[in-house]
C-alpha cells in the first residue's frame, strides 16, 4: 500500500487548516447539502468534503458512509485515506478501480468494509492557497467519470472552498473549539449524528446562559423521538441508527446556521437557540417537528414515519442556572409525551405550564 506523502509545505498546510477553525467540528448543512449533490450528480453512493489533518482526515461533511456502510463517519487515518493523496496537486485525483492500482490494492478501505474500488477527489484550497482537504466522491464499484462529472466536482469544489472561508459557527462555539486541544475537541463530536456531544452541549449551553445573563435572550429545546423503542424492534438497530442520522440532520437544517445541536442520550436531542426570544424559538421548534413529521424517513429497512416531542424553555434573565433550564425543558417534553406526542410543549423554570 501507498501511503500518502507528506507535501513539501506541511507546517504551513496545518497552520492553514486549524485556522480555519472548522476541524474537528459538527457537521453543518452548508457542507451536507454540496456533498447531497455531488453524491446526487456523479451518481455514488458517498461524497465527503474530507480535511486533511496532521494523522486523521476529518470527515466535514460525509454522505453515504457510517449507517449505509458500516464505517466510522467522522474520521480514517491519513495513511489509509485517499484524500492524503488528492492534497498534492491542483488537479482532480482519480482511481478508476482501486483493486487494479498497486498503490491501492491492499488498502483496507480496499480489502474491507467499505470495500472502495472507485475514487475521484478534488482538493480544496484554503485562501493562501495551501490545500487543505478534498472534495471527493466514491463508489465500491469500479467506475469512469465524464469530463462533464469532472467539471460538476470542480465547481462544487470551489463552493466548499468559499464555505469554509465563510466561517458560519457562532461566536459560542468557536470559543469552545479553541479553548479545547484536539484530542478533546475530538471527542465531542458524536460519531453517529456528527452532532455536539453530551459533554460539549452541556458546556455551549452554560455559556450561553453566561451571554444570556448579559441580556441576550437565548432558550433551550429538548427533543426526543417519539415511541423509538418501536422503530427499533419494527425495523432492527440499523434502520433505527440511519433514522436517528435524519433525524439530527433535520433538526439542523431546521434550525439557525448558528444555533448549537447536540446528542444529549440516545434518541434525544438538545438545540441551544442562542438569540432567541420564546416566540422565535417556538417558531423554531415547530419547523424541526414539521420537518421530521412531513416525510418518512429512507433507511436500509425501508420508508419509516418518525415523530418528535419537544420541551422549549426559556432562560429568564439573569435566574436560570443550567440545571433549572434543563429541569424545565425536560417537564415540558414530559407533558408534551403525555399529551400525545409530536407536539411541542413549554416550560418556565417552575416547571410549570406558561402560555
Ligand atoms: P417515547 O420517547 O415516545 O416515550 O418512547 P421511546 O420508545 O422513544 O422511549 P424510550 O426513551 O424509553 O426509548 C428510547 C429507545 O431508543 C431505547 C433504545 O433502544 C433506543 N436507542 C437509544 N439510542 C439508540 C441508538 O443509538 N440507536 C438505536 N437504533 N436505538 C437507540
Ligand atoms: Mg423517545
Ligand atoms: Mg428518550
Amino acid at each position: 500500500m501507498k501511503t500518502p506523502d507528506l507535501p513539501e509545505n506541511e507546517a504551513q498546510r496545518l497552520a492553514s487548516l486549524h485556522a480555519m477553525d472548522v476541524l474537528f467540528t459538527p457537521g453543518e448543512e452548508r457542507f451536507d447539502r454540496i456533498t447531497r449533490i455531488a453524491s446526487q450528480i456523479l451518481g455514488t453512493p458517498i461524497a465527503l468534503v474530507s480535511l486533511v489533518a496532521n494523522d486523521t482526515v476529518w470527515f466535514k461533511s460525509a454522505q453515504g458512509p457510517g449507517v449505509a456502510l458500516g464505517v466510522n463517519i467522522t474520521e480514517t487515518t491519513r495513511e489509509v485515506s485517499f484524500c492524503g493523496h488528492a492534497i498534492h496537486a491542483d488537479e482532480p485525483f482519480i482511481v478508476g478501480d482501486m483493486a487494479k492500482d498497486e498503490r491501492f490494492s491492499d488498502n483496507p478501505l480496499v480489502t474491507n468494509n467499505p470495500n472502495i474500488r472507485f475514487y475521484a477527489g478534488h482538493p480544496l484550497h484554503c485562501i493562501d492557497g495551501n490545500r487543505v482537504g478534498a472534495l471527493c466522491v466514491m463508489d465500491a464499484a469500479p467506475r469512469t467519470i465524464t469530463a462533464e462529472q469532472l467539471r460538476t466536482l470542480k465547481d462544487l469544489a470551489a463552493i466548499v472552498e468559499s464555505e469554509l472561508q465563510r466561517g458560519q459557527l457562532n461566536e459560542t462555539q468557536r470559543d469552545l473549539i479553541r479553548e479545547m486541544d484536539e484530542l478533546k475537541l475530538r471527542a465531542s463530536i458524536d460519531g453517529l449524528t456528527r452532532l455536539w456531544n453530551r459533554m460539549a452541549i452541556m458546556e455551549l449551553m452554560a455559556a450561553e446562559l453566561e451571554r444570556a445573563k448579559r441580556g441576550i435572550p437565548m432558550c433551550v429545546a429538548m427533543i426526543d423521538v417519539d415511541h423509538f423503542k418501536k422503530v427499533n424492534d419494527t425495523h432492527g438497530h440499523q434502520a433505527g441508527d440511519a433514522a436517528l442520522v435524519e433525524v439530527a440532520a433535520r433538526v439542523r437544517r431546521a434550525l439557525r446556521e448558528y444555533d448549537s445541536v447536540g446528542r444529549y442520550g440516545g434518541e434525544e436531542f438538545i438545540a441551544v437557540l442562542s438569540n432567541a426570544n420564546l416566540k422565535s424559538a417556538m417558531k423554531l421548534c415547530e419547523r424541526i417537528r414539521l420537518s421530521i413529521e412531513e416525510a418518512p424517513i429512507a433507511t436500509p429497512a425501508g420508508l419509516i414515519n418518525v415523530t418528535v416531542s419537544i420541551g422549549l424553555a426559556p432562560s429568564l434573565a439573569g435566574t436560570a442556572k443550567i440545571e433549572d433550564l434543563i429541569g424545565a425543558a425536560d417537564a415540558a417534553l414530559y407533558r408534551a409525551k403525555a399529551n400525545g406526542r409530536n407536539r411541542l410543549e413549554i416550560g418556565n423554570h417552575d416547571g410549570a405550564a406558561s402560555s
